[in-house]
């Protein structure tokens, strides 16, 4: 089956002048450097334990606590009212040793469960860090979670100790705490002298452990991290990742994010995502850079000032807070002095071309943007300062990735030939596949064997995405294999409809899905959340429909167009949209565990 014509093509390519790019990038010579690029080599990168083995707290921290970063700001907390707090390399490595003195104390084991739920704040960094160091696996949950999604993660890692405030322990933990009995400690970084019953008071321990406990001597295959990822129904998997994976964080750190020494760095994603946690907290500190961490949520206005305020030179994002600027409008941008800034990339959801290109007159400056999973623990796909922009394209892979768009037969299987999944044609659509052996990979999902070993076929792990390779090797993304709508023989990707949408000025945001019909098969449903200017009508309707007929032709073009107040989002931005399908089709809702609040 052929996928349509992408609307995307019709966006001009933005050609990168690396002679006047302030910064050198890491990567200029993209074949060259993939060419010459091994694992190896990029662990040189690395210092690696004294006695021999790898631990990802010892490279983002240890190593640096008694170099020449010591006294540099590792992380620089922003709170509510726009102050700064911060934490040098030795401090927040002293901070961790702390941490990893109170599990030694509390008789934890190498390689048990130790969890958060907390917000933005050092505890949590210090926590992971520690947790790393000491050689046990952390599992950051989000602190907007209430209590079914924590007791259903917190079983599935039998989680041994748990990190997080008063307030959310009462609200989200105490009326689970009977069904989680793996639970040994829960410790409170508030709880001020006085914890609640059957808790500890962390600040106490901390104060009474050493701040000098010795680095576990963890080997590149040891477990280190757990990430949950939520299904697209039933109970949420949870991904393992080795201490290997800082290879990767550090390789990609370079190269997708371009980090260099002097680098003002904010990823704005939360710890509780993998984002947050591989490019919020390892990959920065592994680079030695300064890292902002925002303690607020998102506002625009507030973004925009810290952007200018930090002199935030990388900042890392996601395209539903993109599109929340847009929404605002690029004068609101005007105002600050963003002229510190000098690469922008996204990652998370596919980011329309529209959005590529807004970026110029809000920053100055393109939004690159780039794709990985939780599964792949680090970033496979993307697009590079000093490499032509193809708007709406997720990039070229990564040296050290090997990523192919396989071939599928009529029930959505890779066809595989003599053991080889087949490679399809330049600018065919099929499932998006990477060559296993990258060290950020997971390791499994915890418990769940069959469901890991489903991941692979022919050769290749498959990512459940469905995309488009052009012949130069740009990868276009089409929708999740889940969400790909089947109208007459098409198969058509929502991330077209919807860019095209976007293109509009009355739209904000957008989702389309495919609903039944007798004679399509499905045919394209989107719904539109406006602009705050525009009020919805059923003019407007036509409108839009007709705007879309225009660009994507009438088997693409959405038939039906609801306007919708809020589309459905998880709490880290997706857009749900097997949600919305199943809200249109009265069919059950699945896991709604990471749907943002009201949505
Ligand atoms: P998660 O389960 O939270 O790890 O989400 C990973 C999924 O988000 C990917 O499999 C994609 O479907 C989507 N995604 C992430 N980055 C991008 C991107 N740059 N373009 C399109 N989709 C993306």
């Amino acid at each position: 089956m052929e996928a349509t014509t992408p609307s995307s093509t019709r966006w001009a390519p933005i050609s990168k002048d690396v002679a006047a790019l302030r910064v050198r990038p890491n990567l200029v010579d993209y074949d060259g450097a993939r060419a010459s690029f091994t694992w190896d080599e990029a662990r040189r990168g690395l210092t690696g334990l004294p006695g021999g083995g790898v631990n990802i707290a010892y490279e983002a921290v240890g190593r640096h606590a008694s170099g020449p970063l010591a006294d540099r700001e590792a992380l620089r907390f922003v709170r509510a009212d726009g102050t700064v707090r911060s934490l040098t390399y030795a401090r927040l490595a002293r901070e961790a040793a702390r941490f990893a003195g109170v599990l030694a104390g509390l008789g934890v084991d190498r390689g048990e469960r130790v969890y958060s739920l907390l917000g933005r704040r050092p505890e949590l960094y210090a926590a992971v860090l520690g947790t790393l160091q000491y050689g046990a696996v952390f599992c950051p949950l989000f602190s907007a979670f209430g209590p079914e999604p924590v007791r259903q993660r917190l079983q599935i890692g039998s989680g041994a100790v748990l990190v997080t405030t008063r307030a959310l322990y009462r609200k989200k933990v105490a009326p689970i705490r009977d069904e989680v009995p793996a639970l040994r400690h829960v410790l409170l970084v508030d709880a001020d002298g006085s914890p609640e019953p059957g808790t500890l008071d962390l600040a106490a321990l901390l104060e009474g452990a050493p701040d000098d406990a010795p680095t576990a001597a963890t080997g590149p295959e040891d477990w280190a991290l757990l990430h949950f990822t939520s299904g697209t129904t039933g109970k949420p998997k949870g991904a393992m990742h080795v201490h290997d994976a800082v290879t990767a964080h550090f390789a990609t750190g370079r190269f997708a994010l371009d980090l260099h020494p002097d680098d003002v760095y904010w990823c704005t994603a939360d710890p509780g995502w993998v984002t947050g946690t591989s490019y919020g907290i390892i990959a920065p500190l592994v680079h030695g850079v300064t890292a902002i961490v925002d303690e607020e949520e998102m506002d625009a206005d507030r973004w925009y000032r810290i952007l200018a305020e930090q002199r935030v030179t990388v900042w890392y994002t996601a395209p539903t807070a993109l599109r929340m600027l847009m929404k605002a409008g690029a004068e609101r941008a005007a105002v600050h002095d963003l002229s510190a800034l000098r690469f922008v990339a996204s990652v998370g959801e596919p980011l329309n071309p529209e959005v590529v290109v807004w970026g110029r007159e809000a920053f100055g400056l393109p939004v690159h943007d780039n794709w990985w999973q939780t599964e792949t623990g680090g970033i496979m796909i993307s697009n590079y300062p000093a490499m032509e922009i193809r708007p709406g394209s997720m990039g070229r892979p990564l040296p050290g990735i090997e990523a192919a768009v396989l071939l599928r037969d009529g029930t959505g299987a890779p066809v595989i030939r003599d053991g080889e999944a087949v490679v399809c044609e330049p600018d065919a659509t099929g499932e998006l596949a990477l060559r296993p052996g990258w060290p950020s990979m997971f390791r499994g999902y915890l418990d769940e064997e069959e469901r890991y070993r489903k991941c692979f076929a022919g050769g290749w792990y498959l990512t459940g995405d469905l995309a488009r390779r052009d012949a130069d090797g740009y990868f276009w993304f089409v929708g999740r294999g889940d969400d790909v709508i089947k109208s007459s023989g098409h198969l058509i990707g929502p991330f077209e409809v919807e860019s095209c949408l976007m293109e509009h000025d009355a739209v904000a945001e957008v989702a389309v899905i495919g609903v039944p019909d007798a004679v399509a098969g499905e045919v394209v449903k989107a719904f539109v959340e406006l602009k705050p200017s525009q009020e919805a009508s059923d003019a407007l309707r036509l409108e839009l429909i007709g705007f879309a007929r225009k660009r994507l032709g009438p088997a693409v073009a959405p038939r039906m167009l609801d306007f919708a107040s809020a589309l459905p989002k998880t709490r880290s931005g997706k857009i749900l949209r097997r949600l919305l399908k199943a809200r249109e089709l009265g069919l059950p809702e699945g896991d709604t565990s990471t749907l943002e609040a009201g949505r």
